[in-house]
């Protein structure tokens, strides 16, 4: 039988969550393939070897960032330099690259808060995803792009490399202190011949903007969650997908890992308010009436640290259809093969 590469897929390049370094999960990022095309979701760190695993660099059509937290774009310009005109290993088009704008200020909880975080932060911007290519293209790796275009006779990268800022309508009156997730309709972000990909705001607490995306194509929709906690945006923008691939978290297991302190207690309430726990993962996915639940972004991402045993159970009792808990690596076909389908290929395949 012939290898085909028509179809959807979903590739696991990154199952861990947040920034510490895991021995056994590399950071979050999934690969959306459809047919040979290859829409890569946020670039966590070690994701560039796992992409290398599953797909070929001139498969790759599109970067799409979630937020702008290290964890999902620590890979980003290991993704943009490395595909960039190594013989043999390189895109055949320009990638494009979209991600959260600047937001107008640093985010806050409410407006005395903003106060005291101007304060902190004492000048410091945050970027655009444009400013971020940018800066990796024309700062971070300046001295490896002159010498290879130099030496080897490589072209200008940014014909290469494509960046936009994810505009968020302005119908959806978003604001980083006093609405970072309004309710609101998913929005087109980007479409090709094979796949439209749309938006929504999701609730990462003081991350601004953070998104989940949607991939549609004519074989069937998956839905990355980005990071978020419960969020009701998540679940319009999941309504009837074949896939929901979401984030969970186990939060007395990660607390459990970090010694006592006042960091200590400042996270725990990034965490508590910002992601979503395993036992709340399967009312999003029965909410949203999607064909299956697969969790990622694991925390805690080190290795023993977190039961994903209990993580698929709890998650279950909520959800009718089914969940898997993915490792680095994993491939699921969108839709879902009903298992008695699949074991009537196997029969076929043996007769
Ligand atoms: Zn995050």
């Amino acid at each position: 039988m012939s290898k085909s590469v028509q179809g959807m897929t979903v590739h696991t390049l990154g199952t861990g969550g947040g920034p510490i370094v895991s021995g056994s999960r590399a950071g979050t990022s999934t690969v959306v393939k459809v047919d040979d095309a290859a829409y890569v979701i946020d670039c966590g760190m070690g994701s560039i070897r796992n992409y290398r695993s599953s797909c070929a660099w001139p498969d790759l059509r599109g970067i799409f960032l979630t937020h702008h937290h290290s964890d999902h774009i620590y890979d980003l310009g290991s993704f943009l330099v490395t595909g960039w005109q190594v013989p043999g290993e390189s895109f055949s088009r320009p990638i494009e690259v979209f991600g959260p704008g600047r937001p107008s200020r640093v985010p806050a909880l409410d407006a005395e808060h903003a106060v005291q975080i101007d304060a902190r932060v004492a000048g410091r911007a945050m970027t655009a995803t444009t400013e971020v290519v940018d800066a990796l293209l024309d700062k971070v790796f300046a001295s490896d792009i002159c010498i290879r275009m130099a030496d080897e006779g490589r072209e200008e990268p940014h014909n290469w490399v494509i960046a936009h800022d994810i505009e968020i309508p302005a119908a959806a009156n978003a604001d980083p202190v006093e609405a970072r997730h309004p309710q609101m309709e998913p929005f087109e972000v980007y479409r090709d011949e094979l796949v439209t990909v749309t938006a929504i705001l999701v609730d990462h607490r003081l991350c601004f903007p953070a998104f989940a995306f949607r991939i549609d194509s004519a074989y069937g929709s998956v839905v990355v969650s980005g990071d978020t906690a419960y969020s009701e945006n998540c679940i319009r923008l999941a309504r009837g997908a074949d896939l929901l691939l979401h984030e969970v978290m186990d939060l007395q297991a990660i607390l459990a890992t970090f010694p006592d302190g006042p960091t200590r207690d400042g996270i725990e309430i990034h965490l508590r308010e910002s992601h979503t726990s395993f036992d709340e993962v399967g009312k999003v996915a029965q909410a949203a009436g999607v064909g299956q639940l697969v969790l990622h972004h694991i925390v805690p991402n080190t290795p023993g640290a977190a039961d994903v045993q209990k993580m698929q159970q709890v998650a279950s009792l909520d959800f009718d259809g089914p969940v898997q808990v993915a490792e680095d690596n994993d491939c699921f076909v969108v839709p879902v093969v009903p298992e008695h389908e699949t074991q009537l290929e196997k029969a076929e395949a043996t007769a």
